[in-house]
């Protein structure tokens, strides 16, 4: 113990002496405990090049004592995702963390910051809210609204999903794209763990992290080390996969064009693949060429707006797909 300058008595860390935030239970400061490394779940091995070690929630609580940290939700390659309380205003909330190891690597650190920013301009009702950004102890945060459900990959994995909770689901993937374009936003990385869909069926896009932005005719180049590096090639629209400069919001339309045919068949496409209606013979063979014209490896030859998705499937099955379907998924 120490005294402060108001007189009251103080913590300070046995390690630097340096005073230590308020609640903290430890004896020295988390800077310290980091360079221990004590941070890291005893159970798990310490930091690889390339890799990284997410640490375990309840060590996050030295470092963020406003919150308590409950579970690890997700993880990358570069950083990772937990459910978290906020104590003050008594919500839950989704926290993004660079740990610090990772954000050494400067070019990972201004990916991070780009996407809470990309984050920070969206503001629609399919599309993950930003509460915070931030940095503490090295560790680069962002707070995002907590999405109570699971990953469109894990509902996937866990059943089948029916045609009419497909077209609830795409038309709100389609909804958000259309307004995250139309500002300037291309996702390029759209795929079913980056689509988060609630109890009530309710879809929210996240992980804006490879997103390129678009202002008027400038075109921001992005980071093009870690994007090369990254991105899903499955869902990776064929001059995406190119590396090309061209990438644009066609790119996410062929990525939706990926999901909308994964969902209806329980497949991947890739290669040579089949129609879905040959793929999955209950299928309506009138969805066959608007799942298809999506995934035109031309993208003059795509669709060539978002809206065009969702309109082609309205065609097909002769009736609206409206996001107000969603509410009837029943997800429970
Ligand atoms: P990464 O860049 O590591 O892929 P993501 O932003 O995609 O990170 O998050 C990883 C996973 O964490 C997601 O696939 C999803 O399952 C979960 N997740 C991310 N954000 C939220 C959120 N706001 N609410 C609930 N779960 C989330
Ligand atoms: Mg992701």
């Amino acid at each position: 113990m120490s005294v402060g300058g108001d007189g009251n008595e103080v913590a300070v860390c046995a390690s630097c002496g340096q005073i230590l935030p308020l609640g903290l239970q430890a004896k020295i400061c988390p800077a310290c405990l980091l360079g221990q490394g004590a941070l890291f779940s005893s159970s798990e091995s310490r930091v690889r090049p390339g890799d990284f070690v997410p640490p375990a929630p309840q060590d996050l609580e030295l470092i963020f004592p406003e919150f308590s940290f409950s579970r690890l939700l997700g993880r990358g390659g570069m950083g990772a995702v937990y459910q978290a309380h906020q104590r003050e205003l008594e919500r839950e909330v989704a926290i993004k963390i660079l740990p610090p190891e990772t954000a050494r690597d400067l070019e990972f650190q201004e990916r991070f910051r780009r996407e809470a920013a990309t984050l920070a301009q969206l503001d629609h009702p399919n599309i993950v809210g930003l509460f915070d950004y931030g940095e503490r102890e090295g560790y680069f945060y962002f707070v995002m609204e907590y999405v109570a459900g699971a990953d469109l990959a894990v509902r996937m994995a866990d059943a089948e999903i029916s045609t009419k909770d497909v077209f609830a689901i795409v038309s709100q993937i389609c909804e958000a794209l259309d307004y995250s374009h139309a500002r300037g936003v291309v996702h390029r990385d759209i795929k079913p763990a980056n689509i988060l869909i609630d109890d009530n069926g309710l879809v929210k896009i996240v992980d804006f992290g490879l997103a390129k932005v678009v202002r008027g005719d400038v075109v921001d180049p992005g980071l093009t080390r870690t994007q090369s590096s990254m991105g899903t090639p499955q869902y990776m629209a064929p001059e995406q996969m190119a590396g090309s400069e061209k990438v644009d919001h066609r790119s996410d339309i062929f990525a939706i064009g990926v999901v909308l045919y994964e969902l209806l068949t329980g497949k991947v496409p890739a290669g040579h693949f089949k129609a879905p209606s040959v793929e999955k013979e209950t299928l309506n063979p009138r969805l066959d060429e608007v799942v298809l014209r999506a995934l035109r490896s031309e993208p003059d030859q795509r669709y060539q707006k978002v809206s065009d998705i969702k309109s082609g499937l309205e065609e097909a099955i002769e009736q609206p797909v409206s996001s107000a379907n969603a509410i009837h998924v029943g997800w429970k």
